[in-house]
């Protein structure tokens, strides 16, 4: 026998039983993003290698270690299999010039891929929703992205996700910051780790969201970018709070919240909870006013977050707000000759009514085929045997019965231009009582 082939690490399969709560939480989404204004955009899996460097920055995890990237076998070309979102966006907002009318607020969902080390929550394949918003300058909508998130834990049934917000300012801010840094750093060098011996240069803004334990206390000391800040900095920084304090939002500023991408300024935020282990951050964004410039597009601000899928789908899950999975209405039992050519056709005709039928596919006795209606969670069996279709007529039999004495509980044998009706009707007096 021949070995069997197994999935790439990192990279699961999503199975019927989760796969359902996937969907909800599409569904959720979907009608969520609708309601703030955000449009679909669908983006390729596969980019230019250079997208990524040149926007994510070539000093950070993810160009140094994580992209899966590769050459074009045809024409040489390197490509990479996309390892976040907003790079392909901007590129696509450039490459067809989305906001040179009006501002846009676009979302995507799909997979991303970043080459780390598998473990809860953190996966070599992971799934991503993200919003990013085109022309928009001032603080409301940072603000704005912030609330929906707020709202999004409440539509899912998820408490206890904290936010954390921080300004990172301009670049030309960050510069005095840089050196002020670099000197604290250089006196403590013999703590450093060997990351942040590498960053101390080329991204020492990196080294304060380090996670070594060893390090967090020489951290903890460093000086701090909200000193270099100018008015307009502040006064945007103040605006965005001035929001969420004005619709009641708590937050709490964090001044070592650097994110690890190179392309932001001014706010950045992310939501975590201590539910997740290592693993606690479900969110995280901020402006990125400089990128769409940088990538070859006129000047335009912009704004966004990305939130990890597995990690909110595990809290749904371990919360305990997981959403009742809907069965189908019914289970369609047929057994004889004429039963077999009447069934497909009372199979469709109830479907035209909207109904959801679960056929019986390969045979088996009346016996077998209603304990698998049974197990299918269906309503209803709708049973047809040659005595019912030689009359017109099927079975139609509760499966889901009530307490107590009641006619819903009892089968009876209806005409086929009723049993739509009769199942319709049934359904309405279950929402009545
Ligand atoms: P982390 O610090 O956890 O590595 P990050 O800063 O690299 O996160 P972002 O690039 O900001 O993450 O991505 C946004 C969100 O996507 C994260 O907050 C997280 O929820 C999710 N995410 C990122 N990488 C992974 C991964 N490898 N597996 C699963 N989810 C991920
Ligand atoms: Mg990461």
């Amino acid at each position: 026998m021949s070995q069997t082939i197994q999935s790439v690490r990192g990279m699961n399969d999503i199975l019927p039983g989760e796969s359902e709560l996937w969907e909800l939480f599409e569904e959720t989404i979907r009608s969520w993003l609708k309601s703030y204004g955000y449009r679909p955009i669908r983006l390729p899996i596969v980019e230019p290698t250079p997208l990524f460097k040149r926007a994510i920055g070539e000093v950070t995890d993810i160009v140094e270690k994580e992209m899966y990237s590769f050459e074009d076998s045809l024409n040489g070309e390197q490509l990479t299999l996309r390892p976040e979102g907003t790079a392909g966006c901007v590129r696509a907002v450039i490459q067809h010039n989305l906001a040179a009318q009006r501002p846009q607020r676009l979302y995507y969902m799909g997979q991303m891929f970043r080459h780390e080390r598998p473990q809860k929550g953190r996966y070599r394949q992971f799934n991503q929703v993200g919003i990013e918003s085109f022309g928009f300058a001032g603080p409301d909508i940072d603000a704005e992205q912030i609330l929906m998130c707020a709202r999004l834990w409440d539509d899912l049934g998820l408490d206890g996700i904290k936010l954390q917000l921080n300004s990172l300012g301009q670049l030309e801010e960050r510069a005095n910051y840089r050196a002020e840094l670099i000197a604290y750093f250089e006196k403590h060098a013999d703590l450093l780790d060997e990351d942040a011996k590498r960053r101390l240069y080329t991204n020492p803004l990196r080294i304060l969201d380090s996670k070594n334990p060893a390090m967090q206390e020489m951290i903890t000391g460093a000086p701090q970018l909200m000193a270099h800040l100018g008015a307009e900095s502040l006064a945007h920084f103040e605006g965005v709070q001035q929001i969420l304090r004005d619709v009641g939002i708590p937050y709490e500023i964090n001044p070592r919240l650097v994110r690890g991408l190179d392309y932001y300024n001014l706010t950045v935020f992310e939501w975590v909870t201590d539910r997740l282990g290592a693993q606690g951050t479900v969110c995280a964004g901020g402006r990125y006013d400089g990128l769409v410039e940088q990538l070859g597009g006129k000047p335009t601000p912009a704004c966004g977050f990305a939130m990890g899928v597995e990690r909110l789908v595990t809290l749904i899950r371990e919360s305990g707000a997981e959403p009742e999975l809907e069965g189908v209405d019914v289970y369609l039992v047929h057994q004889g000759d004429a039963a077999s050519r009447m069934a497909p056709r009372v199979a469709e005709g109830l479907r035209d009514q909207g109904i959801n039928v679960l056929f019986n596919c390969g045979g088996g006795s009346f016996k077998s085929q209603m304990k698998k209606a049974d197990a299918s969670a269906a309503m209803f069996a709708v049973i047809i045997g040659d005595d019912e279709a030689n009359a017109g007529e099927v079975t139609l039999k509760p499966l889901r019965a009530e307490e107590g004495p009641g006619q819903r509980n009892e089968q009876k044998r209806v005409s086929v231009d009723l049993v739509a009706d009769e199942i319709m009707n049934a359904f309405f007096d279950g929402d009545d009582a």
